[in-house]
């Protein structure tokens, strides 16, 4: 216990001094088809700089901190580590950035990448290259990131499969000319030849994660250690020798520290790949030299919640020198903050320091409402253009419902929740209190398997039921000035309701437009963009969180002021649940067009207006064309040829729409549009249908009407499920006459 202390306290001070030489960093990923090696080969990396136990390492899988991915053989979250490593006796950093191998979360790999110039691509000696490894090395290359490759398990070349020497390295030899396909395939012209890999060059290296064993043809020579001794060593049972002699995280960081670029290097030539700004600006020029003088930019790829701490902000600094105690903007939230703590990671421990420059990973406290995805700049840089458009949530649009299995567990798994929704932006709970059901929405299934995974390891037993789609509400006419009066009839209020135009919605989507801006600003942006006359544009009263806006067009209503916070919690209540199948409301212009109020404010409380807005609205949006709107995917499939028939096939039996088929390499990618509701189960359909082939994504693209076929048997079905009368009731039901 001690020694590993004292051990990581002399790594935290030599570190620090070392992360101010940029030439002796190098910011690195680790790729791999599923099941080659990456989750293996990651905790040797990690027990290699001393930082677990060698035991824990053959086992314990550090980075995978979701032990649902050892299950699924992908990892979904990214972890950051940082080990240090002595090449000619000088020590380097190696910051290790995990990138997920899957695809339900597009954000988080590309996000991952920006981080790392370097990436080590673990194949399987006996599998080869394959599907995968093509994906995430192409994925790589676009980035400008340069691959160095491990081919691991030439174990089971040796014990399983039995080959001779020779046929071992015949092996060996078609690996790396397949790789060197990939690379002449995509890497762009400049890089092609530079970045091949081979044996003589030490940008390829070979062993046995699972036996701690790895080397490069210059450690083999250096020790002097022939192939043909590797193979006595298993033959006499001499593995843990090879271990000793040749450890892998030793082959794997030299292999790094010899052929990835520090980050000033590599800033210089990625930049114009992962950043939209303009690199002749002075920041550009900062950005591109890594200059830890210049303003700060840090990008974020990872927010987790200690539960002593609060949220911890990890990234990259690309520009500038982070402290504790600095002030700095939040370009998504567009907010200030200061830092509370700066620290780095030891291993996968955060240890706190006073400030990390350019060129370095960084863990900041304090700052709140970060999330993955966000920039952080100097408080000077407010209009800095971000390395990634802050899409806070994609719709969240498959729902289950969630029950402890011990009712007194409520309250915690209610903590629980709101620990995972700030984690996870995407992910969205409600409680119903009286009855204790909890609903769960996310962007798909296995998201929501994953939070359910979560909350099961925090300690919660929680039941759930089948996931559902989530449906909108909508409509494609116009209605009113309809009135509807209040309970005690003594309050009565016109609205009228219309359809929201599209350019409204689209910048309400963006955050461009909010209900808690300044009035004025949002009213110019709504008439000089979005076409809106004046009356409505200075009338806007509330924007609700399902895209519907609220207009007050009244003149001279006496008392009206009394009961506006009441109107706009009808409105709000109305929106959440309308009146066809119960569902949200989306895209609804309502406009309050007269009011007669009660003078007596015991005649005009909520359960008098709340009831006769909601009524109001209701009665005119079943007036005005009621639609139902499903959610859409754009899904990008990717498989062989010989499987793009079954895909294509798949996708039309599903109401998919195919846009795109295209020929990459030796794989197709298939890219199109699919109901949500038709990729419930879609993983094993998929699967059988492919031989289990096929690499597919899927991200919400829209809301679109269900066709009318299909229209009424939904609304039936969701009607049933939360225990509504079976017909929709009619507009007249919610109209009141003078
Ligand atoms: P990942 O999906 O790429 O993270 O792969 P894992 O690291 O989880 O490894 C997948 C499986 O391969 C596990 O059962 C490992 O124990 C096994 N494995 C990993 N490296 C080796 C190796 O060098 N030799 C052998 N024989 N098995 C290995």
């Amino acid at each position: 216990m001690v020694s590993g202390v004292q051990k990581r306290y002399k790594h935290v001070k030599d570190i620090v001094k070392i992360m101010g030489n940029k030439e002796r960093i190098r910011n690195v990923g680790i790729l791999a088809h599923v099941d080659h090696g990456k989750t293996t080969l990651s905790d040797r990396l990690l027990s290699g700089a001393g930082i677990i136990s060698d035991k824990i390492a053959a086992q314990a899988l550090v980075l995978d901190y979701l032990e649902i991915e050892q299950r699924r053989q992908m990892t979904v979250k990214s972890a950051n580590c940082s080990l240090i490593h002595y090449v000619n006796n000088q020590p380097y950093i190696i910051n290790l950035v995990d990138t997920p191998g899957h695809i339900d979360f597009t954000g988080h790999v590309t996000r991952a990448l920006r981080l790392i110039d370097g990436a080590v691509c673990v194949v399987d000696a006996v599998e080869e290259v394959m599907v995968q490894t093509e994906t995430v090395t192409r994925q790589a290359l676009s980035e400008r990131i340069r691959p160095v490759l491990f081919i691991n398990k030439i174990d089971r070349l040796i014990k399983e499969l039995r080959l001779s020497p020779q046929e071992i390295q015949e092996k060996i030899v078609r690996i790396i000319r397949k790789y060197n396909e990939l690379i002449e395939a995509y890497a762009e012209p400049q890089f092609r030849e530079k970045w091949k890999v081979s044996m003589a060059t030490e940008t390829v290296a070979l062993g046995s994660a699972l036996h701690g064993w790895g080397m490069t043809l210059n450690m083999a020579k250096e020790k002097g250690i022939k192939f043909s001794d590797i193979v006595k060593a298993y033959e006499e049972g001499r593995v843990d020798e090879l271990k000793r002699e040749l450890p892998v995280h030793e082959a794997i960081l030299e292999m790094v520290v010899r052929n990835i670029p520090p980050p000033n290097v590599a800033q210089r030539y990625r930049l114009e790949k992962i950043w939209t700004g303009d690199l002749e600006s002075e920041i550009g020029k900062y950005l591109l030299e890594c200059d830890e003088k210049g303003p700060l930019v840090m990008a974020i790829n990872n927010v987790v919640i200690d539960p002593h701490a609060g949220p911890v902000a990890t990234g990259r600094v690309f520009s500038g020198t982070v402290r504790e105690g600095d002030t700095v903007y939040l370009i998504g939230v567009k907010s200030e903050y200061r830092i509370q703590q700066v620290s780095i990671y030891m291993g996968a421990t955060r240890v706190p320091v006073e400030a990390v420059s350019a060129g370095n990973i960084a863990a900041l406290l304090g700052l709140d409402k970060a999330r993955a995805g966000e920039t952080v700049v100097s408080s000077n840089l407010k209009n800095f253009p971000p390395f990634e458009k802050i899409q806070y949530v994609t719709e969240p649009v498959v729902t289950i419902a969630i029950e402890p299995k011990r009712p007194q567990d409520l309250p915690k798994l209610v903590d629980i929740l709101s620990k995972l929704t700030v984690q996870d932006p995407n992910l969205v709970y409600t409680v119903n209190r009286e009855t204790g059901e909890t609903l769960l929405s996310g962007t798909g299934e296995l998201h929501l398997e994953i939070a359910l995974h979560t909350i099961r390891e925090e300690g919660v037993e929680v039941e759930a039921g089948q996931p559902t789609v989530v449906y909108r509400e909508s409509i494609e006419g116009k209605a009113g000035p309809i009135l509807a009066k209040s309970p005690n009839k003594h309050n009565r209020l016109w609205i009228s309701i219309e359809p929201l135009d599209e350019k409204t919605l689209e910048l309400i989507e963006k955050g461009e437009i909010k209900e808690e801006m300044n009035p004025r600003q949002r009213a110019a942006i709504l008439r000089e963009k979005c076409g809106w006359n004046t009356d409505e544009a200075k009338g806007l009263w509330a924007i609700e969180e399902h895209k519907n806006v609220l207009i007050d067009l009244t003149t001279g209503v006496q008392r009206l002021n009394e009961i506006k916070q009441l109107v706009i919690a009808g409105f709000y209540e109305a929106c959440k649940s309308g009146p066809l199948a119960g569902e949200p409301m989306r895209g609804i212009k309502a406009k309050l067009m007269n009011a007669v109020v009660h003078e007596d404010p015991a005649h005009r409380g909520p359960a008098q207006i709340m009831p006769a807005t909601r009524r109001a609205i209701f009665g005119a949006f079943l007036s005005a064309k009621p639609v139902i709107l499903e959610p859409i995917y754009k899904i990008e499939i990717t498989v062989p040829p010989d499987a793009v028939g079954s895909v294509v096939a798949l996708l039309n039996q599903r109401r998919g729409r195919i846009e795109e088929i295209e020929q990459r390499g030796r794989i197709v990618r298939v890219a199109g549009y699919i109901p949500v509701a038709e990729t419930i189960g879609f993983s094993s359909v998929i699967r059988s249908a492919t031989g289990g082939r096929a690499f597919w994504q899927t991200q919400f693209s829209h809301w679109q009407p269900l066709p009318k076929s299909l229209a009424e048997k939904v609304i039936a079905s969701i009607r049933a499920k939360k225990g509504l009368p079976p017909e929709v009731p009619p507009a007249e039901e919610f109209i009141d006459t003078l």
